[in-house]
Formats: C-alpha cells, structure tokens, sequence
C-alpha cells in the first residue's frame, strides 16, 4: 500500500496579520522581522492592502491585526490601511505599537480618536524589556493613559515585565545590563524565554537527524502575515515568502524550490542541498532547526548574492 503525498497548497486562511512597514525606531533583539531604524521607509499603500485583504478574504479569514515595523511611523498611511480593511468588511483585531511616536497626551489623544474614527477599536502596546532599551518607559504609559481616556481597548503584551520595567525611571532607556544588574544574571534569560521556547544551542547533527519530516510548518494558516510587497509569510518563518497572487495553488516547484525542499524534505533536505550545491559550512551549533534555517538562507543570499523569488524579501537578510 501507498500513501499519498501531502499537498504544499495554502487554501484556507484562519488568522494573521498585515505587516504596513519594516522600519521601526527600535532594533529589539528578540524582533521576529529583523526591523530597524536601517529599513527604507516604505509603507503599504491602499492598492497592496486591498489586494492582500481580498486574497485574505477569498481563503475564509474575516478578521487581522496590523503590524510592523512600526505601524505609526506613517499616520496618514496608517489611516489609509484602516479604512480600507474596515470598508472591505474585515475586522481589526488591533494594531500593535510600540510608542515611540508618543509626545503628550493631548496629540497622543488626537491621533487616536481620528485613528477611532477610521474603525480601530484596539492598540496592542508593547510592553518588554527589550522594547525598553530602545524607548523611555513614560512614552508606553502616556500612550496606554491617551487609549483610556479616548476610549480605545488596551491590549498590554505583556503584563508580566510591567512592574520590573517600571522600577527604573521611566524617562529613560535602559539597557539589558541595567536589568540583569538589577534583578540577576538569569533576567535576559527569562526575558527571552518569555518569546521563545528554546534557548539551549544544539549540535548541528542533532538538530538534522531530530527533524528528518518536511516542515509542516509551512502550511500552518493560524499565524500568517502578509506584507506591504503582497509576500505571504507563512507561521514564524520570517524571510520566507509566497507571493499573494501564488495562494490557492499548488505551490510550484519550479518558482520555489527551496520551500518545496523545506516542506517535503524538512531542514535536512535543505542542509544536503545548500551544502552540496552552494558549499555551505555549518556553524557547530543552532539554536534550533529554524535557526539553521535562516542560516542557510542567509548563505545563499549574502555569501552566494543568488536571487530567490522565496526568500523575500532582501532586506530581511541584510538586517537579521
Ligand atoms: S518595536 Fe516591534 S517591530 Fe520594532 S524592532 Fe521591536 S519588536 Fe521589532
Ligand atoms: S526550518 Fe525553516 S521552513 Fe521549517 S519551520 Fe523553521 S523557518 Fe520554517
């Protein structure tokens, strides 16, 4: 007896995001899109998010948050994405922040009331150690008052970090050493924890013969984004991409040979193909197969300078 090959088609959306912008004020270091102040300041324009929303519709999915980057480095445009999601009948979940455009409280008050108007209902506002490094904790409190007092919901991600984050003066940044000074040498270890499960490096080898499936990974439809470059970025798998246009269908070997290795061979078919092919030499140790992942990516981008359609977009490589 046989067993059928699994299909590699996304045709079907549950949840995910809209992702307006790369640049950020911030370069946190647990940041899953590699964003920074070294981005161009390129924002989605209405065209991209009508197009992304209607191929999100299309695949079942009533209903997105909107991120970055930072979405509110560009007011108008993020005005622009709001209204068009709204008028295109899909719900905003809410739109992440980290609040650093956060003057006083009366513009902070004004930008979100007209942002209310336009059909947010919800900030998520970062709340995290590493986000403190780069912006004064008063910025993400005024920001969190502003919300109260405009009637907009608060979606805090997370509490947990608030009281330590608070304990230092809120004018100011501080560094991670300011933390583990303060409460101990494990802090940036719990800190981290706290957005990844894995921490420990692992032997190459381990991690190749641990992970001998195809990444099913790929196919996860519970945590995807789409981009202002109209790239579908399956689950967590940050640099890898889809074009929109490409969902609904098989996806082509031809047009993507290194996700279809990756999701019919798993990491190890792309070890044995970027190392045969493009003489790929492995660091001894991973934090886990995706970390090897992103590390053979980078081989073939910036060691090898070949051009992938997968592995979009570029900038992501240059940043990470
Ligand atoms: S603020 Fe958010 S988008 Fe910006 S670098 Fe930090 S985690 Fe990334
Ligand atoms: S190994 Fe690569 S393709 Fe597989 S889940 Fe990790 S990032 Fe995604």
């Amino acid at each position: 007896m046989f067993r059928l090959k699994r299909k590699f088609v996304i045709n079907r959306l549950d949840s995910g995001g809209l992702i307006t912008n790369y640049y950020c004020t911030s370069k946190c270091k647990h940041c899953l899109y590699a964003c920074s102040p070294a981005w161009d300041r390129q924002y989605i324009d209405a065209e991209t998010t009508e197009e992304n929303i209607l191929k999100i519709k299309s695949l079942g999915c009533r209903s997105i948050h909107i991120g970055g980057g930072e979405p509110f480095l560009n007011l108008d445009g993020l005005t622009t994405v709001v209204e068009t999601v709204c008028a295109l009948g899909v719900h905003i979940e809410y739109v992440e922040t980290n609040s650093s455009w956060y003057k006083d409280k009366d513009s902070a008050c004004e930008v979100l009331s007209s942002l209310k108007e336009s059909g947010l209902s919800t900030l998520l506002v970062s709340i995290s150690p590493f986000h403190n490094e780069h912006i004064p904790f008063y910025k993400v409190k005024g920001v969190m008052e502003a919300c109260r007092t405009v009637d907009m919901n608060i979606f805090p991600w997370i509490m947990d970090f608030y009281a330590d984050i608070d304990a230092f003066d809120d004018k100011d940044k501080h560094p991670m050493e300011e933390y583990t000074n303060r409460y101990g040498p494990k802090y940036l270890r719990r800190a981290l924890k706290t957005f990844s499960t894995v921490l420990e490096m692992t032997p190459y080898q381990e991690i190749l013969s641990s992970n001998q499936g195809g990444c099913v990974e790929l196919r996860n439809v519970s945590h995807f984004h789409f981009d202002l470059f109209g790239n579908y970025i399956p689950g967590l798998c940050s640099g890898l991409s889809i074009h929109r246009d490409d969902l609904g269908h098989e996806v082509s070997p031809e047009k993507y040979p290194l996700l279809h290795t990756l999701f019919y061979g798993g990491i190890t078919g792309l070890f044995d193909l970027v190392s045969d092919k493009h003489g790929f030499k492995s660091s001894e140790r991973y934090l886990s197969k995706c970390h090897l992942c992103l590390d053979l990516r980078r081989h073939l981008v910036l060691d090898r300078g070949l051009e992938y359609s997968e592995l979009q977009p570029l900038a992501f490589y240059e940043n990470a």
